[in-house]
């Protein structure tokens, strides 16, 4: 029964993506006009499956019944929704682009849909079912898996910087779905990779969730890198507009991740004020003490003795001397 089960929900969710995708390249339509606009080629949206919900109420849902499936299976994939008054089914996705998430095995086991406009949500992802779970899921994992760079994986925000990515030749890089990298998450990327490039949007959400994900993925011991793209562009972005060697030198250019948090605490106190270089000591001495290795901390003393100007003895007091923190 349970076997059954799990063979329904992969089923529904294979047929839907195949209709998708099918609604997305028969004719020209406002979803192509879409994807082209934003770059992708004809082998990427056909490699990611990408797809077309058209704009109605029940389109997949009679599709899918025609198809032999009951409408409590299909409530079950996560595809429609049951109506609060009546007692009937209307589809999650109406108007999207369509973006099938699929599990390490490549089976299609939920959707995230793109609005073609600014309207908002901007992306509405399938709800959480025992075979998705966001903080799980890792998008573009099916085929990264396969295709790690010298052991090493790329870690961006959303599908369209996956997809960019790809199309590109990085076919290392996945993303997590709009959610904080979690544990489970970083346990995934262990086994696949021996070090991950962080590589969040350039805004101020990019690296808070870069600052938290370097914390998460140093539980897994994991080596990690950090590429810090311009204000307001994400890998997407960035990618189009310098192309592929210009991101392959940002590649080459990734910070570990001490000298990333140093840079940051260098750009939030960067006045020359007292109360700036007061706060920026503390910061190094903070991000410092957390260096294993006295040789490696050795390093950096002196090298932040040069660059920034504070005394490797200061530093070493504070760092043994009462704890202090990055805020
Ligand atoms: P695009 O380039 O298509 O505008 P993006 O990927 O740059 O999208 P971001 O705002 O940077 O969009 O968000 C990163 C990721 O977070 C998205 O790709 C998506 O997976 C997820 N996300 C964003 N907004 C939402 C939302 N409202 N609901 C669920 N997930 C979301
Ligand atoms: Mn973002
Ligand atoms: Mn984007
Ligand atoms: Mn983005």
């Amino acid at each position: 029964e349970r076997q059954k089960n799990d063979r329904i929900y992969y089923d529904i969710n294979r047929q839907a993506g195949r209709y998708f995708y099918d609604n997305l390249v028969q004719g020209r339509n406002l979803a192509q006009d879409y994807l082209i606009k934003r770059g992708l080629t004809v082998k990427a949206i056909k490699s990611f499956g990408l797809g077309y919900a058209l704009d109605g109420w029940d389109y997949l849902l009679n599709y899918l019944i025609k198809k032999g499936y009951t409408k409590e299976d299909i409530e079950k994939s996560g595809l429609i929704v049951k109506s609060k008054q009546k007692d009937s089914y209307y589809d999650r996705f109406r108007k999207r682009i369509m973006f099938p998430i699929f599990d390490v095995r490549g089976n299609v086991i939920a959707f995230g849909g793109r609005v073609l406009d600014d309207a908002l949500p901007k992306y509405l992802n399938s709800p959480e079912t025992k075979y998705f779970n966001k903080s799980e899921i890792l998008y573009g994992l099916h085929i990264a898996r396969k295709n790690a760079i010298n052991g090493q994986g790329i870690l961006v925000e959303g599908y369209m910087d996956v997809i960019a990515l790809h199309q590109q030749g990085l076919k290392n890089t996945v993303a997590t779905l709009g959610t904080s990298l979690t544990q489970g998450h970083a346990v995934t990327l262990k086994k696949y990779f021996n070090e991950i490039v962080i590589c969040f949007d350039g805004d101020s959400a990019g690296i808070k969730a870069t600052l938290r994900s370097i914390e998460i993925l140093q539980n897994v011991h994991i080596d990690i890198k950090v590429l810090t793209l311009p204000n307001n562009m994400d890998p997407d972005d960035f990618i189009k507009k310098k192309g592929k060697d210009a991101f392959e030198k940002k590649i080459k250019e990734a910070l570990n991740f001490i000298d990333y948090k140093i840079y940051i605490a260098q750009q939030k106190y960067s006045s020359k004020s007292l109360e700036d270089q007061i706060k920026l000591g503390k910061a190094v001495a903070n991000i410092l003490k957390d260096i294993k290795s006295p040789i490696e901390q050795e390093t950096y003393l002196k090298n932040i003795e040069e660059k920034i100007g504070i005394s490797k003895d200061a530093i070493i007091a504070e760092m043994y001397g009462r704890k202090v923190s990055m805020n």
